[in-house]
């Protein structure tokens, strides 16, 4: 692998999953793309699929695989 150590920061907000490896409810949205959970509804876009709609995960997922959750008002950590 060739991977730079630099991660562009848009790049995980644009990760495209392959359908071919999610299940129907995954590709439409109906269960996480990670854990495969239903429910609670999945509500966190975690990426896209080729098509352009969007790949939806858990709250839980979401923290693993480091989206950060947006939390209203709250520090980023950007300073410093
Ligand atoms: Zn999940």
């Amino acid at each position: 692998m060739c991977e730079p150590d630099t991660k562009p920061d848009a790049a995980s907000e644009n990760y495209v999953y392959d359908p071919s490896r999610l299940s129907g409810a995954q590709c439409m949205g109906d269960a996480c793309v990670v854990c495969h959970a239903k429910w609670p509804r999945p509500r966190r876009v975690l990426g896209e699929l080729p098509d352009g709609s969007h790949a939806y995960g858990c709250d839980e997922c979401a923290g693993i695989i480091g989206h950060q959750p947006v939390s209203a008002g709250g520090p980023l950590i950007a300073a410093r």
